[in-house]
């Protein structure tokens, strides 16, 4: 690994090496002063976006570690993909009982297993991990154990020090239970040591819960967490980070019977050949992903187009605007929020019914032969019918027909 990084002619020799320098960095991702074009940082927002760093975080439990009373020595502490462990364990000595508090309505393993505890005769129960949220590769120091399941000390300390030297100006850090983690990220950050701090005066910096995950966490979170829903974030899922785990699955039944530092290093290799093969499939995936990309957009595009004009123009406007006043404040109305109904089609019929028989009751019949509420609910589902002949028009495609009659697709 020393060769590899270049540390071979160093008159320091390998105790000068600096921590996380024998780590792969992913050269996809945005590195001022290496891949980023002079004034990047002046940049109006349609190009600024651009420059934003995503960090895919997440834990595994399939790589733990046995305590079978091994005291064996780190070669290489800190200084590839693993945190330095002197130093984190002296960290976690802080928190001995952290307790997470769960507001979620997802009830999210991650949280709920925070407060259990370890498995019993491991000394590891667990992987905590900070990737590329794009490219998939880790960040150097940005895995760690877990001891308790996936307690917050453990993720904050990888996921700070992943970001330690950021020097750009937009962060989008995804999470399973982002919307729990990033609660008070700003306060419980300055429990860190300072050269750990993100100054949040100067990087933006956006939590979101990944597409896979969004849809089990209630309303609430969806409308504050979800990638789908915020700007300049592209066609990010978040779950990139799946597949590595996949990876090194297979390796885990050798790894949790080591030794604690022998784990370290092998994981350390494991990932540094991740990262390795990852950066030269970048050519061939980068190709496919832009065609992809490029067919879909214009596809997309068309039946955007086409669903659009099924709606009158000054409707369109009006959701415009409220998208876009949402986009520069959050704290307004959520344009994209289902309103709440309270009252149902039947509710109103039954209504109207008890108001009929009560006129009936006092012998004001109807002028009709066909009552008011009767006429009524027949016009909505004529107007339904017509509805959904429009969209037939539209997009045959989407909804087809069935026996010569129009699906009813609401
Ligand atoms: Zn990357
Ligand atoms: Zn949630």
């Amino acid at each position: 690994m020393l060769k590899r990084a270049g540390r071979g002619q160093d008159p320091l020799g390998c105790d000068a090496t600096q921590e996380g320098e024998l780590a792969f960095e992913c050269p996809a991702c945005p590195h001022p002063g290496c891949n980023l074009p002079e004034g990047w940082d002046k940049a109006s927002p349609e190009i600024e976006w651009l420059h934003t760093l995503f960090i895919a975080t997440n834990a595994n439990y399939r790589s733990g570690l046995k305590d079978k009373g091994i005291c064996d020595v780190e070669l290489a502490p800190g200084w590839g993909s693993f945190v330095e462990e002197t130093r984190f364990q002296n960290h976690l000595t802080n928190y001995p009982n952290q307790k997470e508090i769960n507001t979620c309505k997802s009830q999210h393993d991650a949280v709920l297993w925070a407060n259990s505890h370890g498995k019993e005769g491991w000394l590891v129960s667990g992987t905590g991990l900070a990737q590329c949220g794009h490219h998939a590769l880790v960040h150097k120091n940005g895995i760690g154990d877990l001891q308790k399941r996936e307690k917050y000390c453990n993720m904050d300390y990888i996921i700070l020090l992943a970001i330690i030297s950021i020097t750009l100006l937009r962060l989008v850090i995804t999470y399973d239970i982002a919307c729990q983690w990033s609660k008070n990220f700003a306060s419980w950050m300055v429990e860190y040591p300072e050269h750990m701090h993100v100054d949040l005066d100067r990087v933006e910096v956006r939590t979101a819960v990944p597409g896979f995950h969004i849809c089990a966490h209630g309303a609430d979170c969806q409308r504050l967490f979800s990638l789908g829903l915020m700007l300049w974030v592209a066609n990010t899922v978040g779950k990139e980070v799946e597949s590595g785990w996949a990876h090194m699955n297979v390796a885990s039944p050798s790894i949790q019977e080591m030794g604690p530092s022998n784990m370290h290093e092998s994981l350390n290799d494991h990932w540094g050949s991740w990262n390795f093969q990852k950066i030269i499939m970048f050519r061939t995936l980068f190709r496919k992903r832009f065609k992809e990309a490029f067919t879909m957009r214009a596809k997309h595009q068309e039946l955007f187009n086409k669903f659009n004009v099924t709606f009158k123009p000054g409707t369109v406007q009006k959701w415009e605007a409220a998208v876009r006043a949402w986009d520069v404040d959050e704290d307004i109305a959520n344009p994209y929020e289902e309103p709440v109904n309270t009252m149902t089609q039947r509710d109103i019929r039954l209504q109207l019914v008890k108001e009929e028989e009560a006129d009936a009751s006092r012998g004001i019949l109807p002028l009709h032969k066909i009552s008011p509420s009767t006429f009524l609910s027949t016009s909505l589902e004529l107007e339904e019918q017509q509805r959904s002949i429009r969209l037939l028009v539209s997009f045959p495609s989407v909804y087809g027909t069935q026996r010569g009659k129009v699906l009813r697709v609401f």
